[in-house]
């Protein structure tokens, strides 16, 4: 039980949203120990020895009946499984109940990156993702956290809202999860609680309205905009629809929901139309606060397709020609649908499929990361990135080492290895089969080259 105190003013806000009786159940409720979670990673699958349940509303969503050491587990280091409270996979349930259609999906508020992994499983082989973080610190987590997921159909970026803006009508669904008040983390995060006040809120309402004044204009016709808090309030979630169907035409869309979840659906009533929110309640369903919508843009809205570029300029991204690209994936021995450039010397490939859109992309927003990075060639030899091991592409040609926990962890702390029988030259090393990292045995060495600054300190 946490022994800050919540603000007067809170108490009476939630008190009008739920009737005193039921204030006094949800008091109770986020002074009691919140229930750890994880979703798994559907593309790198390990056998999990905790004690765990479903999630109703995602297939891969699990709660824990213990919070374990994630940081002495080698399977969260190889992107096995995303730590994540359960309310916040709800959109794994609206994305496949409602059979949103695959494309080019934007979360343009996504570090540290929960919702972007949901999203890069979802879209799998056949989009791609657009992961934008505007503060900087927060965009590098953000990208580690892609590239341990692996599936390498993502792009990392690094910008405010505004610089979206010559992308009007380019995406097929749009996410913002916005920075808000954090009234639902009052329970995980009761330091939240001091932070809290209505000028707080009034100014989140703000904030959110300037992010969703450009996110509202990005969507393309009958593509698909999600917007989700971690707050009750109305003011940043109820009026936020109003806000929207204001400046925007969208069309409401209902999720079908079942009974026993608990979920409480909240209709606004704007422009002659019926819409619909969801709140998720403490003491009512087992997940933190969390409230979420989704519209769909109307038909006559605009939609924005990327034209084929002669030729492609940037001005640190130098393009491969399709003819290199499919040479480079058949000497790789990838299937032949990727697209390479270079950064740095470094070569990353995408998926050929994308290629406009990233091109587009790549004229107006900075980029952080994209596809895969495969590491640097010399003569024939490639020096390959840690990005490349944790990725799903084949890594053919390069010698394999299975490690124990121990050995596992010893090569995630950096610690001296001790592997006898190591084939000379690059090794890539794997727990329960899933790529750690690489080292290089010299003989009278093995060099380690997992990360320094992904190095476990504990
Ligand atoms: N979606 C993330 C996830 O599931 O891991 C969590 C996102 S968090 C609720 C909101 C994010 O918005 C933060 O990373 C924050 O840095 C970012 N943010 C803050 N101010 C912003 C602004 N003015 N425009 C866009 N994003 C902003």
């Amino acid at each position: 039980m946490s022994d800050i105190l919540l603000p007067k003013a809170f108490e009476s806000q939630m008190i009008d949203l739920l009737g005193s009786e039921e204030f006094s159940a949800f008091k109770k409720a986020i002074d009691e120990p919140s229930q750890t979670s994880l979703r798994l990673n559907s593309a790198k699958q390990v056998e999990l020895d905790w004690e765990k349940s479903s999630i109703p509303w995602s297939d891969q969503g699990y709660f824990l009946k213990e919070r374990p050491s994630f940081t002495l587990d080698p399977a969260f280091h190889a992107g096995a499984y995303y730590v994540q409270e359960a309310s916040s996979m709800f959109i794994d349930h609206i994305l496949k109940s409602l059979e949103i259609p695959r494309g080019i999906y934007l979360d343009l508020a996504a570090a540290p990156g929960g919702k972007s992994t949901l999203l890069s499983s979802y879209l799998g082989e056949n989009g791609l993702l657009v992961a934008n973080e505007v503060i900087q610190s927060r965009a590098q987590i953000l990208k580690e956290n892609i590239v341990k997921w692996g599936l390498g159909n993502a792009i990392v970026t690094n910008n405010d809202p505004e610089h979206f803006s010559p992308l009007e009508g380019f995406f097929d669904l749009v996410l913002v999860d916005a920075p808000c008040s954090g009234e639902g983390m009052f329970r995980k995060d009761p330091q939240a609680r001091t932070e809290w006040s209505p000028d707080h809120v009034t100014l989140c309402e703000l904030r959110q309205k300037r992010i969703m004044d450009q996110a509202g204009a990005l969507v393309k016709a009958g593509g698909y905009l999600i917007y989700s808090t971690c707050t009750f309030n109305e003011q940043e979630n109820e009026d936020m629809i109003r806000f929207l169907t204001e400046e925007f035409s969208y069309e409401p869309v209902r999720i079908p929901l079942d009974s026993d979840w608990k979920i409480r659906e909240t209709i606004v009533d704007a422009e002659g139309k019926r819409y619909f929110g969801y709140r998720f309640f403490p003491h009512l369903v087992n997940g933190e606060g969390f409230f979420i919508t989704i519209l769909q843009r109307s038909e006559d809205a605009f939609i924005q397709e990327p034209k084929r570029v002669k030729d492609f300029k940037h001005h640190y991204l130098k393009e491969i020609w399709d003819r290199d690209s499919a040479e480079m994936d058949r000497e790789l021995g990838f299937e032949e649908s990727g697209k390479y450039y270079t950064l740095n010397d470094s070569y990353f490939r995408i998926s050929k499929d994308w290629n406009l859109h990233f091109q587009k992309l790549s004229q107006h927003v900075s980029l952080k990361y994209f596809g895969v990075e495969l590491g640097k060639k010399q003569k024939q030899d490639w020096i390959p990135s840690h990005e490349w091991a944790l990725s799903l592409l084949p890594k053919n040609g390069f010698p394999r080492r299975e490690l124990s926990k121990t050995e596992a962890l010893d090569f995630l702390r950096k610690n001296e290895l001790e592997l006898t029988d190591l084939p000379i030259g690059w090794v890539l090393m794997t727990y329960q089969q899933l790529p750690l990292g690489w080292v290089k045995n010299l003989g009278n060495r093995i060099n380690n080259y997992y990360p320094k600054d992904w190095r476990i300190r504990m």
